[in-house]
């Protein structure tokens, strides 16, 4: 397996993808009360939802991220992401569109999000892939 085909493996489906973004959203302060404060408890395991202790107010840990608003699955949007910080050749946007049954103009959006975004994380702090592996299998095993 190639370490693109390692961490498309870990990130198979919708819940390891929220598992990661939940470890790293930033998100600090409520927006609607500025509350610093966020439940972590049972709800916050079940559906990865950060729950704001003053005012109730539901977050989910895509926002402010790149898979916030996008218009295909989330193991999609994270595989197609691996791919363009991973891969050494360019991703063309025909590719992408083939390859995940999405059209070339949803694909180059995305892409095009890709380079712009200003990330809040990233994949490349990592030293290497298996420790962005480990780390997901880690949080994975203890039921993050
Ligand atoms: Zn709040």
């Amino acid at each position: 397996m190639t370490d693109i085909e390692k961490l498309k493996s870990v990130f198979h489906n919708d819940e390891n993808c929220l598992k990661f973004l939940l470890v790293n959203n930033q998100i600090e302060r409520c927006d609607s009360c500025g509350n610093e404060e966020f439940y972590q408890g049972s709800d916050f395991i079940k559906t990865y939802i950060k729950i704001c202790k003053s005012c109730k107010m539901k977050i989910s840990p895509k926002k402010n991220t790149l898979f916030e608003n996008v218009r295909f699955g989330l193991v999609t949007a994270f595989h197609i992401y691996l791919e363009t910080k991973l891969n050494t050749e360019k991703i063309r946007s025909v590719d992408i569109s083939e390859r995940y049954n999405i059209t070339q103009k949803t694909a180059w959006e995305f892409l095009n999000k890709i380079n712009t975004f200003n990330f809040n994380y990233n994949i490349e702090r990592y030293k290497d892939i298996e420790e962005l592996e480990n780390e997901v299998k880690l949080l994975i095993a203890f039921g993050y």
